[in-house]
């Protein structure tokens, strides 16, 4: 869903989608697949929508920290090897005391996550691929709920390993 202004806001179920554009709180602006039918009308599935009035968002410094934004900050690849990751390391081990905070998690092959144990990168001569941070960003407000849908493309500004 997007502001008036096309500035990405959220995502939002079809179904939602759909009574705001029926309502006419929102236009459709890329069509998804199929058709939705109700007793009175057929509409096709939205994939994208626009408010047609401009909303107030409170600037939201914090992004969310899930399993789904950390690969996607991390390019879905390992902080140490920069293999293709499947897991989530903590830099500073959790059971020493490492926060769960976006400056100490990183995306991880389970092999590096393995040999890496309770250990700091320092202690085993590693070094990390670039400062874990939190990301920023528009895109961000999407990632993390689920895969985004390849039309939401052009709304967003997504990290290479997204668009590909
Ligand atoms: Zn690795």
């Amino acid at each position: 869903m997007l502001n008036a202004s096309y500035e990405p806001l959220c995502v939002v179920s079809v179904r939602r989608a759909a009574i705001l554009v029926l309502s006419a709180k929102a236009v459709c602006v890329a069509d998804g697949e199929g058709v939705l039918h109700s007793a009175r009308h057929a509409l096709p599935v939205p994939s994208v929508v626009r408010l047609t009035r401009f909303v107030r968002v409170p600037y939201r410094s914090h992004v969310g920290l899930s399993r789904r934004a950390i690969f996607a900050r991390d390019g879905w690849r390992c902080a140490y090897c920069r293999g293709p990751a499947e897991t989530i390391d903590h830099v500073f081990p959790r059971s020493r005391g490492g926060g769960h905070a976006w400056e100490n998690v990183v995306a991880a092959c389970a092999r590096c996550n393995h040999t890496k144990g309770d250990k700091t990168p320092a202690e085993l001569g590693w070094r990390l691929h670039s400062a874990p941070a939190a990301p920023k960003g528009t895109a961000w407000r999407v990632l993390g709920h689920r895969a985004p849908d390849p039309r939401w493309a052009d709304w967003l500004d997504l990290p290479e390993a997204e668009a590909a």
